[in-house]
């Protein structure tokens, strides 16, 4: 009998404990997640919660019944170092021994940069629960006391997709509330142009935002290289200052601190070197999935831009590995290749009260097909999704796109 551990049960891991399982059907060998988390969270619209869209509980599924239903074990703890050389992962609640183990613990945030980060500094982040629901006393404050407001990435930002979503959203319910032409707003990303979106740009992007920006009077700053923010202030290194009354800045991601504390396992940025199969460089028995996979940056930028490891490709890796496990216990060691850069980009963008859909058939460049198509209903598409995808994780169904 084997035991699989995974830790993270989010997309990559939840993914991946289900289909090691699926693919393992009727044999007698053990899954286990082990989650500092007692709920899965539908992270994407986290982008909602600041101006009262959606509660935390509407976009989030216990874990626990989840997995039982489908024969995994849960274990809530954290895991908080991985010994690759002995097989075993320590947690808050005992060392585990595994055959095999799948690291799936998405980012960590990276506020070095001085005055970064709504606990250490003064900008806000709406990347966890808590500082999406901390930014809504913070909005409110600032329409009663209207003045200017800098939305953006910092540099190495990888998720520069979600800071779009909080800017346009950001900008419309400033309408609703009826203070827009009391806010002098200012976009800044690191990308050398709008719509680069870490991914070296999608055909049409540019001109696109361009319309959105110029019609919504929003000034913007590309190649903007932030070094620093003061209590009033966002300074970058060209020694522009913009201040500010509100800002929200992306910080970029770092692995998570068990893979940091690993010798061996992660990179200095506490990523997992892994081959296209997803199984670590160093370690067969180890794979990981998701934010916590090392995916170097295949573009060379004058400001450094991350490579956003969105939620489509978490999930596939996280079949990937569930299928590459499940043959390895079976003695089959030919292992199935799904290359990050090839696998399909498929994304919703929210435009506040509009959308944008991102099709192409590769993430990264070369691509024979990319498009990025606005949606004539509204923001529908991303809501849609939202409800499907918390369907399909509720009944375990993992294997569905
Ligand atoms: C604001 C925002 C908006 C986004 N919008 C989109 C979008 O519209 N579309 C899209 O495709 N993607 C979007 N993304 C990206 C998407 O959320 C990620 O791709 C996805 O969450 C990655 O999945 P993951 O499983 O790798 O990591 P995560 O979802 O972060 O899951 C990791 C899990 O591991 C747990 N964990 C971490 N460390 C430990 C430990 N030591 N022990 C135990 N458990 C641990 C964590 O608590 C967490 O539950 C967005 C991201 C953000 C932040």
């Amino acid at each position: 009998m084997a035991t699989i551990l995974v830790i993270g049960g989010n997309f990559a891991g939840l993914t991946s404990a289900l289909e090691i399982k699926r693919r393992l059907k009727n044999q007698d060998h053990r899954v286990v997640v082990i989650s500092n988390h007692e709920n899965f969270l539908f992270v994407p619209s986290l982008i909602w919660i600041p101006f009262r869209e959606r509660e935390i509980e509407d976009i989030s599924l216990p874990l626990r019944p989840i997995l039982e239903t489908h024969g995994v074990e849960f274990l809530l703890a954290t895991a908080t170092k991985i010994l690759a050389e002995e097989s075993k992962v320590e947690t808050t609640s005992g060392t585990y021994e595994y055959d095999y183990l799948v690291i799936a613990t998405g980012p960590s945030l990276d506020y070095s940069l001085p005055g970064l980060g709504p606990k250490t500094g003064y900008t806000q982040c709406v990347c966890t629960p808590n500082d999406a629901l901390a930014i809504r006393d913070r909005f409110d404050q600032f329409v009663e006391h209207p003045g200017p407001a800098v939305i953006g990435a910092a540099p190495g930002a990888g998720c520069t997709g979600a800071a779009y979503e909080f800017l346009f959203n950001f900008e419309y319910n400033l309408r609703k509330r009826g203070v827009r032409d009391r806010v002098e707003l200012t976009w800044i990303t690191p990308e050398p142009f709008l719509g680069h979106f870490g991914i070296g740009g999608i055909k049409g992007a540019a001109p696109m935002l361009h319309k959105f920006f110029d019609s919504l009077h929003i000034r913007y700053i590309e190649n903007a290289d932030l070094v620093e923010v003061t209590k009033d202030e966002l300074r970058l290194r060209d020694g522009t200052a913009l201040p500010f009354s509100f800002s929200m800045i992306m910080p970029p991601f770092l692995g998570q601190e068990v893979v940091r504390n690993s010798p061996g396992v992660g990179n200095a940025k506490g990523y997992v070197p892994v081959h296209d199969t997803y199984q670590h460089k160093t370690y067969p028995n180890i794979f990981a999935a998701g934010i916590a996979v090392d995916v170097p940056v295949p573009f060379v930028t004058p400001v450094a831009v991350g490579v956003p490891k969105t939620g489509y490709p978490a999930d596939e890796a996280g079949k990937t590995v569930g299928e590459n496990i499940a043959r390895l216990v079976n003695d089959n060691v030919d292992l199935k290749s799904r290359p990050f850069a090839k696998i399909p980009g498929l994304c919703v963008m929210d435009a506040g009260h509009k959308e944008v859909i991102i099709v192409s058939n590769h993430l990264m460049k070369p691509r024979e097909f990319a498009a990025i198509i606005p949606n004539p209903i509204y923001d529908e598409g991303k809501r849609l999704f939202e409800k499907y995808f918390l369907w399909k994780t509720k009944h375990g169904y993992s294997y569905l796109p």
